[in-house]
C-alpha cells in the first residue's frame, strides 16, 4: 500500500476507519453517486470488474491513492460479480441525509456479503440451496481418546434459515468433513483465525469454497452458547439435543455471530437448529453420487440425473427438498414407510393429486421470501408474493383432507393459514406494487389516513396545474401552449417559436430549446410546491408503512417457515406420486431383514432417455447364499446399467419414492457404494488408478453387512495381471471378511473371477446374454444365472471383418489359455508369453510351431552373453545337424 504524502482528507480518514474493521473484505465506500474502492481493493476490483483505475489526492509526482468506482444504482450487479469470484464485499454507506449533515456525512458499514451469505435473487438458483459452514476443531486429549479429533460443523442456508449442526469424530473426521462440504457444496467455511485449521484442511477439496477466518473468541464455548441462546430465544440448548456437544455448540455459535455481524439485522428467520447424527441418514458418498448420477449427470448437467427424472415438483421449495431427500435418504424403516404410504395415498388419488399440484403451483418460494423479509431485502412484490402463497394454504388443506396417510395428516397440521399476516399485507399493499418501495404507489387507498390525505393534495394540485394550462391558453391565445414537467425545472410552460410574440410579460424565461422556449410563472410554482411537497411526504410515508409491515411480518417468520416446510414436503410427495403413476413405478416393500429381491427392475434414467425399449431385469441378493454376484458378459451387454439401476432403486426407496420395477422387496441399507474402474471413467477427468484404489479402499474399510456395494470393472485401470489380482482379492475379501460382508454386485471383464463361485458358497454368477442374428450380434440385455461364454469378443471380431486366419488363431489361443487355466486348478492365469518354469504348458499353446522338446531345452540353456561369435556359429551348426 502506498502511503500518501499529504495528510488524509476527513473522508479518507473515515474510509481508513471502516477498512480497519473489515480488513479482508473489499470495501465499497459511498461518495456521492458512486461507491469507490481505494488502495489494494481498487487494484483487485478494477481487474475483476474491468473498471478504469484513477487516483485520488494526486501528488505532484502524478502518484496518489489508487481508486475506482461503480455507480450507486448499479451496485447490486457489481456486488454479485465480486461475490461470484469468491470475494467478501463490505458496503459502507452514508447513514445520514447529506443535506442535513453538519460537517462530513456520517458513514458506516451496513452490510457485508460473501459467497456463503449472499442471498440476492440474481445470485441464487431457485432449485439449489447455498450453504455457509463453520468449523470448530477440538482435539480432546484425554487418555482414552488421545489425539482423536473432534470437529464441530454447523451449516446454515442463509436464504431459508435452515440450520444444522453435527460432530465428526475420530481418524476419519477430516475425510468426513470434506465429504460433507462437498455434498452440500458449501460456498464459505468459517474457521477460527490463527488456529492450525489450515493444516487440517489440506486434504479437503477447496474448489469453489471460500475459507474465512473469524476471531477465535466467537468459537469460545461461553460466547457461542450465549449467542445461540439469544438467537434461538430459548433458555437452554438441551431441547436441541446439543447437551455436551461442545464442538457443535462452538461451531453453531460462531456461525450465528458471523452472520449477525455481517448482515446487521435481526435474523428472525433463524429460530431453529437441528442436531444431526451421521447414522440418521443413508450414507451415500460423493464418489457414489457422481457414479450414480444422482443430482448431476457425469457431464455435469442436471438432465440425465436421477433428480431430473424425479423432479415433478411444482415449487422451488419442493425442488430443493427433493434434492435434499435424494442426497440424504432415510435409514429408519418406519420413516421410510411413512413416506411411501403418503406417496401411495396420492398415487391412487389422481383427482386430489392434480388439484394439489395445481394449487401448489401458485405458491412462491416462501422459504426464501421469509429470509429476505427478515434480512430486510424484500420489496413490496415479495410481500404480495407471500400473500398470494398464503392464500393457497386453506385450499391445500381442504384438498388433503380426503387423504388418510399419517404423514399427510401430520403435514396438514403443520399448515398455518396465517390469516393475520395475509390480511395485513392485503390491507396495506396494492395488488400490483412496484418492485421497490422507493418507487411509491404501493400503499392501498384507505389503508392509511395520511397517505389518503397527501394523495388528495397531490391530485388536486395536479388538477390545478391542468386547469392552469387551459387558463393560460385562453389568456395568451396560444393554443399549442403546454404545461410540462421534468426533474430539473419541475413544472414549466412550453411555447413554440412561432408563438413567442404572444408570451405575456409575467412569464419568466427558463430555457431555450430547439422548437421554442420554456417559462415559469409564480402561480405555476405555487401549485408545484403543493404537489411536490405532498408527493415527497407521501413517498416518505409509504416507505415508512412498508418498513413497518415488513417488520411485523418478520416477527411471524417461524410460523411461515413451518408452513413452508410442510408445503415443500407435500410437493415432493405429490411429485413422487405423479412420477410413479406416469412411469409405472411400484411401491417397494422395505424391510429390516436381509433379502433384496427386484422383479423386472429398470434404470429410471436410461429407460426415459434411451430410444430403445428398456429390457427389465431381476435381482436377488441376500447376506448368505447370494451375497456377492459376479456379473460377466460382453462389452455393451448392459452390466453397468444394471448395477446402477439396483443401487438407484434402493436409494429411491429410502428417499420415499416408488421404484421402477414390477415388484421390489428391499432390505434397508445403511450405505451405498458405487465404484467404477478407472478406464471406464475417463469422462470424469480423473481417471487415475490411484483414485480408483483409494475409492475401493474406503469401501473395504467402512462397509457393513447392511451396505450395498456395486463395483464396475474394478482393477481395470492397471496392467492385466495386476488388475485381475486386485479384482480377485477385493471380491474375495468382500465375500469372506467376517466383519462385513456387504451385498455386492461385481461387474467384471475378468472372466476368471467366475471361478470364485465354485470356491465360495456366498458367491453367485450371472451374465448378460447376446444372440448372433444374421451378420450381427444382438444384445438381449437380459441377465441370467451362470457364467458367460467368454468367446463373444472373437465373435464380434469375426463380424467386424477380421481376416479368417486371425480369427482361427485367436480361437486356438483362447482354448489354450482355458486348458492352461484348468490344469492350474482354477487359479487365475492369463498369458500369451512364455514364463520360466511353466514353459512346458506355454509351449502347449503354440503347437503350430512344432517344437522339439529337446531342442527347446538346449536353446533355453545357452547364455548368449557368454559366447563368442565363433562359438555361436558352431552351436548353430550343431543344432542344425541334430535336427536333420
Ligand atoms: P456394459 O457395462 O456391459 O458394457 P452398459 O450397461 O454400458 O453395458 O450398456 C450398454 C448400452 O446398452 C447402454 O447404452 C444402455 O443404454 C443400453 N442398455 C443397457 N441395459 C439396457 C436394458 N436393460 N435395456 C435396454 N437398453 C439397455
Ligand atoms: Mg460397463
Amino acid at each position: 500500500m502506498t502511503s500518501p504524502s499529504r495528510p488524509l482528507t476527513p473522508a479518507m480518514q473515515q474510509y481508513q476507519e471502516a477498512k480497519r474493521q473489515y480488513p479482508d473484505a473489499l470495501l465499497l465506500f459511498r461518495m456521492g453517486d458512486f461507491y469507490e474502492l481505494f488502495y489494494e481493493d481498487a487494484l483487485v476490483a478494477s481487474r475483476a470488474l474491468d473498471l478504469t483505475l484513477t487516483a485520488r489526492q494526486k501528488d505532484s509526482a502524478g502518484g496518489g491513492i489508487p481508486m475506482c468506482g461503480v455507480p450507486y444504482h448499479a451496485i447490486d450487479g457489481y456486488m454479485m460479480r465480486l461475490v461470484k469470484l469468491g470475494h467478501r464485499v463490505a458496503i459502507c454507506d452514508q447513514v445520514e441525509d447529506p443535506k442535513q449533515a453538519k460537517g462530513i456525512v456520517k458513514r458506516e458499514v451496513v452490510r457485508v456479503v460473501s459467497p456463503g451469505t449472499f442471498t440476492d435473487a440474481g445470485y441464487l438458483d431457485a432449485r439449489e440451496p447455498i450453504f455457509l459452514a463453520a468449523l470448530a476443531p477440538l482435539a480432546i486429549e484425554t487418555r482414552a481418546t488421545e489425539g482423536r479429533r473432534l470437529l464441530g460443523l454447523a451449516t446454515l442456508e442463509p436464504s431459508t434459515g435452515e440450520f444444522t449442526v453435527t460432530e465428526l469424530e475420530g481418524d476419519r473426521a477430516v475425510e468426513a468433513l470434506g465429504e460433507e462440504l462437498r455434498l452440500l457444496r458449501a460456498r464459505e467455511l468459517l474457521v477460527p483465525a490463527g488456529s492450525d485449521v489450515e493444516r487440517l484442511l489440506v486434504d479437503v477439496d477447496r474448489d469453489g469454497l471460500r475459507i474465512t477466518a473469524v476471531e477465535p473468541s466467537a468459537f469460545n464455548l461461553d460466547t457461542a452458547t450465549r449467542v445461540l441462546l439469544d438467537q434461538l430465544q430459548v433458555a437452554g440448548l438441551q431441547g436441541f439435543g446439543l447437551d455436551g456437544h461442545t464442538a457443535a455448540i462452538a461451531a453453531a455459535g460462531a456461525l450465528v455471530h458471523y452472520l449477525r455481524d455481517t448482515q446487521k439485522v435481526d435474523l428472525v428467520h433463524v429460530r431453529g437448529l437441528s442436531w444431526r447424527e451421521k447414522r440418521d441418514a443413508l450414507i451415500v458418498d460423493n464418489t457414489t453420487l457422481s457414479h450414480l448420477e444422482v443430482v448431476r449427470a457425469i457431464d455435469g448437467s442436471r438432465e440425465g440425473s436421477l433428480l431430473h427424472v424425479l423432479d415433478d415438483t411444482t415449487t422451488a421449495m419442493g425442488a430443493r427438498r427433493l434434492r435434499a431427500w435424494l442426497l440424504r435418504p432415510l435409514v429408519d424403516v418406519a420413516q421410510v414407510h411413512a413416506r411411501l404410504d403418503a406417496v401411495e395415498d396420492l398415487a391412487f388419488r389422481a383427482v386430489e393429486r392434480g388439484k394439489l399440484r395445481e394449487t401448489l403451483g401458485s405458491v412462491h418460494d416462501m422459504e426464501r421470501l421469509v429470509a429476505r423479509i427478515a434480512l430486510r431485502t424484500a420489496g413490496p412484490r415479495d410481500l404480495v408474493g407471500l400473500r398470494q402463497s398464503l392464500a393457497a394454504v386453506p385450499r391445500v388443506r381442504r384438498i388433503i383432507e380426503a387423504l388418510q396417510s399419517p404423514l399427510i395428516c401430520e403435514l396438514a397440521q403443520g399448515l398455518d393459514e396465517l390469516a393475520d399476516v395475509r390480511d395485513r399485507i392485503a390491507h396495506t399493499l396494492v395488488d400490483d406494487p412496484p418492485a421497490l418501495a422507493r418507487d411509491g404507489g404501493l400503499v392501498r387507498d384507505g389503508a392509511d389516513g395520511e397517505v389518503d390525505e397527501l394523495r388528495g393534495i397531490s391530485r388536486s394540485g395536479k388538477q390545478g396545474i391542468a386547469g392552469l394550462e387551459a387558463a393560460e391558453r385562453q389568456r395568451t391565445g396560444i393554443q399549442s401552449l403546454k404545461v410540462r414537467f421534468n426533474r430539473v425545472f419541475g413544472y414549466y410552460i412550453e411555447v413554440s417559436k412561432a408563438n413567442l410574440h404572444a408570451v405575456p410579460p409575467d412569464y419568466q424565461r427558463k430555457q431555450t430549446i430547439a422548437g421554442g422556449e420554456r417559462f415559469i410563472t409564480p402561480a405555476l410554482k405555487e401549485q408545484e410546491e403543493r404537489v411536490l411537497g405532498a408527493d415527497e411526504r407521501l413517498l416518505v410515508r409509504e416507505v415508512e408503512m412498508f418498513d413497518a409491515l415488513r417488520q411485523a411480518v418478520a416477527l411471524e417468520a417461524p410460523r411461515i417457515q413451518r408452513t413452508a416446510t410442510s408445503l415443500a414436503a407435500l410437493d415432493v410427495l405429490a411429485a413422487f406420486a405423479e412420477v410413479a403413476a406416469r412411469h409405472n413405478y411400484t411401491k417397494p416393500q422395505v424391510h429390516d431383514g436381509d433379502e433384496l429381491e427386484i422383479v423386472d427392475g429398470r434404470h429410471p434414467v436410461v429407460e426415459r432417455l434411451s430410444r430403445e425399449a428398456f429390457v427389465p431385469n431381476d435381482t436377488r441378493l441376500d447376506n448368505t447364499a447370494a451375497q456377492l454376484s459376479i456379473l460377466t458378459g460382453p462389452n455393451m451387454g448392459g452390466k453397468s446399467t444394471y448395477l446402477r439401476q439396483v443401487a438407484l432403486t434402493c436409494l429411491m426407496a429410502q428417499a420415499g419414492s416408488f421404484v421402477p420395477a414390477r415388484q421390489a422387496k428391499l432390505s434397508i441399507v445403511d450405505r451405498i457404494y458405487a465404484r467404477v474402474g478407472a478406464s471406464d471413467n475417463i469422462a470424469r477427468g480423473q481417471s487415475t488408478f490411484m483414485a480408483e484404489m483409494q475409492e475401493t479402499a474406503s469401501i473395504l474399510n467402512t462397509a457393513t453387512a447392511r451396505s450395498l456395494v456395486v463395483l464396475d470393472e474394478i482393477g481395470r485401470g492397471t496392467a492385466t495381471f495386476d488388475g485381475l489380482s486386485i479384482a480377485w482379492a477385493v471380491a474375495e475379501y468382500l465375500a469372506t471378511n467376517a466383519r462385513a460382508r456387504p451385498k455386492t454386485l461385481f461387474a467384471t471383464h475378468y472372466h476368471e473371477l467366475t471361478d470364485l463361485a465354485d470356491a465360495l458358497p456366498s458367491v453367485v454368477n450371472a451374465h448378460f446374454t447376446v444372440r448372433e442374428w444374421k451378420d450381427q450380434i444382438v444384445f438381449l440385455r437380459k441377465v441370467v444365472p451362470g457364467r458367460s461364454d467368454r468367446s463373444y469378443g472373437i465373435q464380434v471380431a469375426r463380424l467386424a471383418g477380421l481376416p479368417r486366419p486371425v480369427i482361427a488363431r485367436a480361437r486356438e489361443i483362447l482354448s489354450g489359455l482355458e486348458q492352461d487355466e484348468l490344469q492350474r486348478g482354477g487359479r487365475p492365469s492369463l498369458t500369451g508369453m512364455p514364463r520360466g518354469h511353466d514353459a512346458r504348458q506355454q509351449l502347449g499353446l503354440f503347437q503350430t510351431l512344432g517344437p522339439d522338446d529337446k531342442l527347446a531345452e538346449r536353446l533355453r540353456s545357452i547364455e548368449i552373453d557368454q559366447m563368442t561369435p565363433l562359438e555361436a556359429l558352431a552351436l548353430l551348426a550343431e543344432l542344425k545337424a541334430d535336427l536333420e
